[in-house]
């Protein structure tokens, strides 16, 4: 079959062929690739950024944001068939270890990742395990919701713990309306009663904000701060979800906070910087957010399949590869690039 590969750093991925995977053990499941997302993570790993913490030998086959079709399955598979429509969790995980019996799949003590550290789904046919199948309704096409099992699940994941910890009228500041921010704007609306208010840089990304549900868009102008305590009768959020994480945004983020607020981490880069007396006496607290679990998975999918969620995406036959990197890349992918085999 065809696969995109790693086969150095700093150097480009090669498009070869090699062998179809098939089944190891009795709980495998080969999904055939309708559509595989083309994820900035893609771009670090060929950096070399992931060279050390992955350990993976190369070549392999990269790309972790998978959905596509069941093609076979081991003896000891029930929940898919030939044939199904899925979605793939990230992560392959034991189901043997406490996070995952407590339903933490991201934490598994025993994970591979395929794209990261075993083969992924820039290829034709991808091998996972039966726990990371996510059955997607029929109205749904795997490749316009690949993208949905990263960088849908992280966003996901955040804005289902502000929708856990908060009621209704109370203030959601979302920092950044880019890929992750955009669809966490349309969950927080579907799932949660919260004010939905929306800072990001780029005008353009704030009307977009607005067009998909947010209740008060704000272009950070310098005054954004003083219009989220404006807003919130100058007490500030119970809740902000940080999908920046560099640039000063954690700094005015912690401004908007109120009182015993959430803070959210998800995007990152720059160091928190905070007074612990601030901390202690404001009660503030500040939650990391990594991936999502199996269900998170399965309610975004549902999300997805009401119509509530939707990403735009541009597509790219397999072979095109390097111009969907060079793309993301330069800034030039509306919504999210998926390649199709
Ligand atoms: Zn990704
Ligand atoms: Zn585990």
């Amino acid at each position: 079959m065809k696969a995109v590969q790693v086969v150095g750093y700093h150097t480009g991925l090669q498009l070869t062929e090699i062998p179809e995977p098939t089944i190891e053990g009795p709980l495998d499941v080969i999904v055939r690739i309708g559509g595989a997302g083309v994820c900035r993570t893609d771009l670090h790993i060929l950096e070399g950024q992931w060279e050390a913490k992955s350990g993976v030998a190369l070549p392999y086959t990269i790309g972790h944001e998978n959905a596509g079709w069941v093609h076979a399955v081991g003896d000891a598979v029930t929940n898919v068939a030939v044939g199904d429509k899925v979605i793939l969790h990230p992560l392959i995980t034991c189901g043997l270890c406490r996070a995952c019996r407590s339903g933490d799949d991201v934490h598994c003590q025993a994970s591979k990742f395929p794209g990261i550290d075993v083969d992924g789904g820039y290829a034709e046919y991808l091998r996972t395990t039966a726990r990371s199948v996510v059955r997607i309704d029929d109205s749904l096409e795997p490749a316009d919701v690949a993208a949905l099992a990263d960088a849908g699940l992280t966003a996901y994941h955040a804005v289902a713990k502000v929708a856990r910890t908060t009621r209704p009228g109370d203030v959601c500041v979302v920092i950044g309306a880019g890929g992750l921010g955009h669809i966490g704007i349309q969950v927080l609306k579907a799932i949660s009663a919260v004010t939905v208010v929306v800072i990001d840089r780029n005008p353009d990304a704030v009307d977009l904000a607005v067009k998909i549900g947010a209740d008060h868009g704000i272009v950070a102008d310098g005054r954004h701060i003083d219009r989220v305590l404006d807003l919130t009768g100058g007490h500030g959020a119970e809740a902000v979800v940080d999908f920046v994480g560099e640039g000063g945004a954690t700094r005015e983020g912690i401004a908007m906070l109120r009182r015993a607020g959430n803070y959210y981490v998800v995007g990152y880069g720059e160091n928190i910087d905070v007074p612990t007396i601030d901390v202690i006496s404001t009660e503030i607290n500040f939650i990391g957010n990594l991936v999502g679990s199996y269900n998170d998975l399965q309610e975004l999918m549902t999300l997805a399949a009401q119509g509530k969620v939707t990403l735009h995406t541009t597509t790219y036959p397999l072979a095109n590869f390097q111009q969907a990197l060079d793309d993301l890349d330069a800034g030039r992918v509306r919504g999210r690039a998926i390649l199709v085999p």
